[in-house]
C-alpha cells in the first residue's frame, strides 16, 4: 500500500518543496498561501537571525540588510522571503504569513510596501491566529 501512494505524494508535491526550518513551518506555509489565495508555489522562505546592531537593547533578532534591521524581506524577482526569527519564536510570531501577503499582492499586482491595503493586513492577523489553531491542534513532534 506504501509503495502504490509513494509516487503518488511524491508528485503531488513536486512543485512545491519545503523543509521545515521551524516546526510546522511547511504546513503553515501552505494554510496561509492557501487563505492567502496564491496561485502557483509560495516563495521560498528563508529564517534569519541576525544580530541587529541597531537596537541591541532589544533581545529580537532581525534580518540586517546595510545596517538596517527588519522582520522580513520579500524579493519579488527571486520569489524569496527572508523572515527574522528569534528563538523561541512560533511560525506564528515571526513575520512569515506578512511576506506571504506581500507575495501574494504582487500576483495580483499590488504594491504595498507601506501597507495601505488595511483588508489584507487585517487577514494576516486572523491568519495566525488560525495557524495558533492549527499548531496546537497538531501531534506533538519528537
Ligand atoms: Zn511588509
Amino acid at each position: 500500500m506504501l509503495a502504490f501512494l509513494l509516487p503518488l505524494v511524491v508528485s503531488c508535491h513536486a512543485t512545491y518543496y519545503c523543509r521545515d526550518a521551524l516546526p510546522h513551518q511547511c504546513q503553515s506555509t501552505e494554510y496561509a498561501w492557501t487563505r492567502l489565495g496564491g496561485s502557483s508555489t509560495p516563495p521560498e522562505v528563508i529564517f534569519k537571525s541576525d544580530y541587529c546592531a541597531k537596537h541591541p537593547e532589544q533581545a529580537k533578532r532581525a534580518v540586517v540588510r546595510n545596517g538596517e534591521c527588519f522582520d522580513g524581506l520579500f524579493f519579488r524577482l527571486e520569489w524569496t522571503a527572508l523572515v527574522a526569527y528569534t528563538p523561541g519564536q512560533t511560525v506564528a510570531q515571526t513575520a512569515l504569513v506578512h511576506e506571504l501577503m506581500h507575495a501574494a499582492q504582487s500576483q495580483r499586482d499590488v504594491y504595498d510596501p507601506w501597507h495601505e491595503e488595511t483588508q489584507d493586513w487585517l487577514m494576516v492577523d486572523v491568519i495566525n491566529q488560525e495557524l495558533k489553531q492549527i499548531v496546537s491542534c497538531a501531534a506533538p513532534e519528537e
